[in-house]
């Protein structure tokens, strides 16, 4: 899914101001920290603003770099600074709560790292290669095979090729694994109270692009877990 990027991408300081006002630089060995962008857990490698009137302001590299309009297998995609406190990620389902992409049309959005994901992933220790899968969700909930936790119907999902071995990786979980992050003490890149609970069953992503206004709508019950995470 990811797209050979037309810009260069390991310059050492940028300046990009879809990101942010200042220069920034390429820092490496980071501990972990926040992206001030997408919100999400980094570490190891992020671009980090060296004027004195910002304090730790980091982004990931991802987050610093990718274009503002980035041609994706599901569409064209624009870069937002920011978007709706309601609104979530059509990938993980975690909460949007700063930089996002979003589609024109039909309104799809993604954390900047959901929508640069390889289609296939070397799970530490899995013998076989995990594949993303982002259609045919229909409506299983499936048990992350590294955290535990619950795979929404209707969530992105990491999956091994033998089918036989339902071996199962959240997003939140793979971001670790493809960002280089598990040396860093972190598990997930966002906890896992930060997603949202959907009650209608969401069968596939194309659905999802034509329902957005029903799903949006049947975000109401979660609003108020939403207002607990941020808080
Ligand atoms: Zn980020
Ligand atoms: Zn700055
Ligand atoms: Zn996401
Ligand atoms: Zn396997
Ligand atoms: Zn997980």
């Amino acid at each position: 899914m990811a797209e050979s990027d037309p810009n260069p991408r390991d310059v050492g300081v940028i300046f990009n101001p879809t990101r942010h006002e200042h220069e920034l630089c390429l820092s490496k060995n980071l501990k972990k920290y926040t992206c001030s962008g997408c919100k999400e857990f980094g570490a190891e490698i992020g671009y980090k603003c060296s004027s004195s009137s910002c304090q730790d302001f980091t982004l990931h590299k991802d987050c610093a770099t990718l274009p503002d309009v980035y041609e994706h297998s599901d569409g064209s995609f624009k870069f937002r600074s920011k978007t709706h406190l309601r609104h979530h990620c059509d990938a993980c389902r975690d909460v949007l709560n700063g930089f996002a992409y979003e589609t024109e049309s039909n309104r799809l959005r993604l954390h900047p790292l959901c929508m640069v994901l390889p289609e296939t992933l070397d799970f530490s220790g899995h013998a076989h290669k995990l594949k993303v899968v982002t259609s045919d969700l229909n409506g299983k909930e499936y048990t992350c095979s590294s955290c535990d936790s619950p795979i929404d119907s209707g969530c992105w999902r990491y999956q091994c090729e033998e089918v036989a071995c339902k071996v199962y990786l959240d997003l939140s979980c793979a971001k670790v694994d493809i960002f280089g992050l598990k040396n860093s003490d972190i598990q997930r890149v966002a906890p896992v109270g930060m997603r949202l609970k959907f009650k209608s069953k969401i069968p596939s992503v194309g659905t999802v692009m034509n329902s957005v206004g029903t799903v949006m709508t049947s975000v109401g019950t979660a609003t108020s877990v939403i207002g607990l995470s941020l808080g």
